[in-house]
Parts: C-alpha cells; sequence; structure tokens
C-alpha cells in the first residue's frame, strides 16, 4: 500500500463517521450539561465537535483574574485538556461572551454568529446538532438557543435533526427546566418533547473532565450535576442509585 492510497482510505474512514455537533455557549456548558451523551456518541465511534462559540471572555470565578487575556488563555487550556481527555474534537469561535460586549446590538451578534455556525456545518455535515434550551435565562445561552431555531428556519439543519439540552448546573434549580420549556416553547411556537439518555456507564469520565473547568464552578456545581442526573432516573423508572441521566428536547412536529 503506498501513502496516497492510505490517505484516500483515511479520507473515506472520516467520510463515513457519524458526525455530531455541539453548540455550547462557554467553554464547559458542553461537558457539563452532555457530558455523558458525547461520552456515549464517542464509545459508538461518532465523530462528535464541539463550537465553542463565545470564547474570549474575561469571565472567572475568581474576581482578580477577571482579565480578558489572561482569562481566555485558561479557559481554551482547559477546553483543550477536556476535549482530550473526552476525544472529541473541539472548534473555537472568536466571539466575545456577554460580559465583554456589553454595547454590541444583540440582532447584529445573533447575524453574525449564526452565519460563522452555518458556514462550519456546511464543512461538519453532522447528524445531529445539539443545542442549548437557554434553561437559566442566561444571555449567551439564550443567543445560542435563537441560533440553532434559525438554522432550523433557514433549513441549514432539518428540525429533527436538532437535541435541545438541559443547561447545567442551571437546570438543577427547582423548576428551573419547566420554565426554560414553557418558555422556549412559547418563544418559539412549538412543542417540546423528552428524551432520557442512560449515561451512567459514562458519569464517571464526565465527572473528572467537569473537574477540568477549575476556574469556572465551586463544589456545590459539581454535586448539582451529579444529584440531577441522580434525580433524572426516577423519570426512567430506575431504583437503582447507580444509575445517572441526561436529558435533550425535540421537537414535536412542524
Ligand atoms: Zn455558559
Amino acid at each position: 500500500m503506498n501513502l496516497f492510497s492510505s490517505t484516500t482510505n483515511m479520507g473515506l474512514i472520516v467520510a463515513r463517521m457519524l458526525t455530531s455537533v455541539v453548540l455550547s455557549p462557554h467553554m464547559d456548558d458542553a461537558v457539563f450539561s452532555i457530558g455523558g451523551t458525547i461520552g456515549n456518541l464517542i464509545i459508538r465511534k461518532e465523530r462528535v465537535v464541539v463550537y465553542n462559540v463565545f470564547s474570549v471572555t474575561s469571565y472567572v470565578q475568581n474576581p482578580k483574574l477577571r482579565i480578558a487575556p489572561f482569562a481566555t488563555t485558561m479557559r481554551y487550556g482547559e477546553e483543550i485538556v477536556a476535549s482530550i481527555l473526552m476525544r472529541y474534537n473541539r472548534r473555537f469561535f472568536p466571539f466575545e461572551d456577554n460580559y465583554m460586549r456589553k454595547n454590541a446590538n444583540p440582532a447584529i451578534v445573533t447575524s453574525r454568529v449564526e452565519k460563522s455556525i452555518r458556514k462550519n456545518l456546511n464543512f461538519d455535515n453532522p447528524v445531529r446538532v445539539f443545542a442549548p434550551l437557554g434553561v437559566g435565562n442566561h444571555t449567551d445561552h439564550k443567543l445560542l438557543s435563537e441560533t440553532a431555531m434559525k438554522l432550523v428556519e433557514n433549513r441549514t439543519i432539518r428540525w429533527d435533526q436538532l437535541l435541545l439540552y438541559e443547561d447545567l448546573p442551571y437546570s438543577a434549580k427547582p423548576n428551573a427546566v419547566e420554565k426554560g420549556i414553557q418558555s422556549f416553547q412559547n418563544k418559539f411556537g412549538v412543542k417540546l418533547q423528552p428524551s432520557l439518555v442512560d449515561v451512567s456507564a459514562q458519569f464517571t469520565l464526565k465527572m473528572v473532565v467537569s473537574g477540568v473547568y477549575r476556574s469556572q464552578y465551586d463544589t456545590q456545581d459539581l454535586r448539582d450535576l451529579k444529584n440531577y442526573a441522580r434525580s433524572l432516573s426516577q423519570g426512567a423508572n430506575q431504583t437503582s442509585e447507580d444509575r445517572f441521566f441526561e436529558r435533550q428536547w425535540t421537537i414535536v412536529s412542524q
């Protein structure tokens, strides 16, 4: 086998792998919210690409370290380590997060974000796209769920390719998901239905990788992730304490 034919074969292998794209507002949301689901897909030999959309940031938990180049670099480092441990592909988009773009026009930001994501989706050609549901009313999360619905509207993706994930740790707060679902359904005039994903086999990995984002969480946040994943097992009629779930929502019909 010469070099040329082996390169060609590799190309075919990559082309045949099913790809999922995860739209992640910040460098941590994908793993916190659907790290177990990402783990399941990778075990099934699928390719997962995480789009870190608002990756220019000054936000870290420690107020003394909130200096943009420093915070951005630190968070890039965390995301690179997380992606290596979990074996997903990552892309960094050059958009400022909500803390930095204080006076920017939201319509212009949304349109730039949408255009850039569309270009990358056309390249990655995913079979499914995960986007945040927007639980917790965080501006960047809401902006990204809106962008996902725009991508459906302009037929970049089909409505049945879109899975809306519950933003964590915000979804662990009482009634937060119910409110998030209500507000999403009202805003976009659609009906959503849940699907539970058993992530028990990947849950230890998810918690280890979540721990990489040291600049972003306190220990209570990690406890919330775990308790929430366990609480969803009740909806799945599981009685064992050792089952962990994540939940995504799909559009019923259009
Ligand atoms: Zn976030």
